[in-house]
């Protein structure tokens, strides 16, 4: 099922009722409580849809509840150079294994990037085949985003493409299905700093020092899918100052594999 679908039924119904009590088929009062119902109820999909955390077209992993201080630096819409390849510095010099969320098509134009990634121990994920809003595709075409981004980057990379990170973050029934059918699990985010707004290295710093939390997963970007024009100057160096931020507060940095490895079971 379609969030599209039932927005269009929605928006139709509502203006129907509009128009039937307009013309005094039916009496005002119920005609505009079916049109606010109609607006209430696509207001609501849309929001489970956009919200990260929100569960309701399928379980989307957005934290992991572990024990010992560990988090996730993850990184989305690379590979983007010099940016990706400036940041897998800052992450060898400081010891960090990070998981970059590729875009397929950026890693079939910058292939040696993405074996770079991989052979420095990164996790390679998937974020589409290409930047598109899943929610807006049809369903094949939903399915062959996901399969040509998962095949390019199993064939880079070398590695076992587990986890799928879905662009903005949208989804729906759909999107969720083809996501599971791939075999891939969706996963989102817990710290959002928005970086790709570049407001400032200290800022990025900030918001995610100011909101971190032991199991959480940390939203940044090597890239700038998919227009891939903006700087990402300020990420890789947020990235610096956030490890060793986090490193004093006795913080540990795992991959997302690592992270869900990890889950304390209740
Ligand atoms: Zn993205």
């Amino acid at each position: 099922m379609r969030l599209i679908y039932i927005i269009a039924c929605c928006g139709i119904l509502g203006m129907a009722a509009l128009w039937l009590g307009k013309l005094h088929l039916i009496r005002r009062k119920p005609a505009l409580l079916t049109a606010a119902a109609g607006v209430l109820l696509a207001g609501v999909l849309t929001l489970c849809a956009v919200l990260p955390q929100n569960n309701f077209y399928g379980q989307v992993i957005t934290s992991v509840p572990v024990q010992k201080k560990l988090v996730a630096l993850t990184y989305d819409d690379g590979p983007y150079l010099p940016y990706t390849l400036e940041l897998l510095q800052v992450l060898q010099e400081k010891n960090v294994k990070a998981t970059f969320f590729m875009v397929g098509e950026n890693a079939f134009k910058k292939q040696e990037a993405v074996r770079i990634v991989s052979r420095q121990g990164h996790e390679i994920a998937l974020h589409a085949g290409t930047h598109r809003d899943l929610l807006k595709l049809d369903r094949e075409a939903i399915a062959a985003n996901i399969d040509s981004g998962k095949t390019t980057l199993a064939w880079l990379s070398g590695q076992d493409i587990k986890f799928m990170r879905p662009p903005h973050g949208f989804r729906d029934w759909a999107v969720m299905a083809e996501i599971r059918q791939a075999g891939l699990t969706a996963v989102n985010w817990s710290v959002i700093p928005r970086d790709w707004t570049n407001p400032g290295t200290d800022v990025i710093v900030d918001r995610v020092c100011s909101k971190v939390f032991p199991g959480a997963i940390i939203l940044l970007h090597d890239g700038d899918s998919p227009k891939n024009a903006a700087s990402r100057q300020q990420t890789v160096e947020a990235t610096a100052a956030i490890i060793d931020r986090l490193r004093s507060e006795g913080y540990e940095f795992v991959t997302v594999s690592q992270l869900v490895a990890a889950k304390e079971e209740k």
